[in-house]
């Protein structure tokens, strides 16, 4: 008896699991248009009795639903792919200047750490954590400051470190990694790419990161490899992939301390001086953020210009960003659903 109710439980709990996991992507505005059409007109009289089988629900409406004509009036489609339609532009006066593109990872989780972020004096990149809640209103604050956003996917490092909920994992199925991303994309919003969270063993692995190149690519997204192992494939995969990458230069905080920190940050600095460019990876905690603050003023007075990092990546790739939406009235009316048939970013 017990043995029953336990196999009936595990039945319920995975078919609640797949219906929240298996939903597809779609462009939210084509989302938004879909339920609108789907919804019924208010009724002029009461109906009648025979009335056509109600629909089970939204969601199934929304997939089924034809895409609605273009109407006047009607936003257009932004055919830029979205690591271009959410960059956010260089300050003016670049010129030359060595860059530096700050990225601060795991971020979403502790609150107070995510106000100071705020607080520095250059456009910074902030990668905010999958599976946070409640992001939304720091995240449109970052941007509205002129910071950039990703999404920081847990991915399995080597040994024993747990790298949290919803991590890609290397004994997953290709269904399960897929959904576990789409999953985290699915909860933000704005944002050019993701890079990893840990991942030293996931980065690793080429089937595993081809899955997420993939994905990468149909929602015309980037990736920065946070370059947690020596033997991360990761950039490779992305590149054969078409998609823009990029790898960490520098790890700030790895010690924490106001010394250590200040000689990562140096070392970001001259890497950018050698190479013309250095992406550093860091965390918002306040011995870091409070050297940011020093360095950020001083840095800047030596020359040296704080870039968001789709910046690097562009150069690095040797492509242009368009921060001029372009329109595509064909678009608009409908297909949306991935971006992967977008032209591909020019130059
Ligand atoms: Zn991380």
């Amino acid at each position: 008896m017990a043995a029953w109710a336990t196999v009936v439980a595990v039945a319920v709990g995975f078919l609640l699991m797949r219906a929240v996991d298996d939903g597809p992507w779609r462009h939210p505005a084509v989302e938004q248009r879909a339920v609108a059409a789907a919804e019924p007109a208010p009724a002029a009289a009461p109906a009648p009795r025979t009335t056509v089988k109600p629909v089970d629900s939204p969601r199934e409406v929304a997939m089924v639903a034809p895409p609605p004509p273009v109407t006047a009036g009607e936003a257009p489609y932004d055919m830029r792919p979205a690591w271009q339609r959410f960059a956010v532009p260089p300050l003016p006066g670049l010129g030359k200047k060595p860059v530096i593109a700050i990225v601060i990872d795991d971020v979403g989780l502790a609150k107070h750490e995510m106000e100071d972020l705020l607080e520095l004096d250059a456009p910074v990149t902030i990668s905010i954590m999958g599976y946070a809640d409640g992001t939304e209103e720091f995240a449109k604050r970052a941007r509205a400051k002129g910071d950039e956003l990703l999404v920081h996917i847990p991915m399995e490092p080597q040994g024993n470190a747990d790298p949290g909920p919803k991590a890609l994992t290397v004994g997953l199925s290709p269904t399960e990694i897929l959904n576990r991303l789409r999953w985290q994309l699915d909860r933000h919003e704005g944002f050019v790419g993701i890079n990893n969270h840990m991942g030293s063993r996931f980065t690793s692995d080429a089937a595993g990161m081809k899955i997420v190149a993939d994905e990468l690519k149909a929602r015309g997204l980037l990736f920065l490899d946070s370059r947690t192992a020596a033997t991360s494939i990761g950039e490779d995969v992305a590149k054969a992939a078409g998609i823009p990458t990029a790898s960490r230069d520098v790890f700030l905080d790895n010690e924490i301390g106001a010394n250590a920190i200040d000689a990562q940050l140096a070392l970001a600095e001259r890497h950018a001086r050698d190479k013309g460019s250095a992406i550093a990876i860091g965390h918002p905690h306040a011995m870091t953020i409070e050297a940011l603050a020093r360095f950020i003023p001083q840095a800047k007075a030596r020359g040296i210009a704080f870039v968001p990092v789709s910046v690097v990546i562009a150069r690095r790739d040797g492509l242009t960003i368009d921060y001029e939406p372009r329109y595509d009235a064909v678009s608009a009316a409908g297909s949306g659903k991935r971006s992967g048939s977008l032209p591909p970013p020019r130059g």
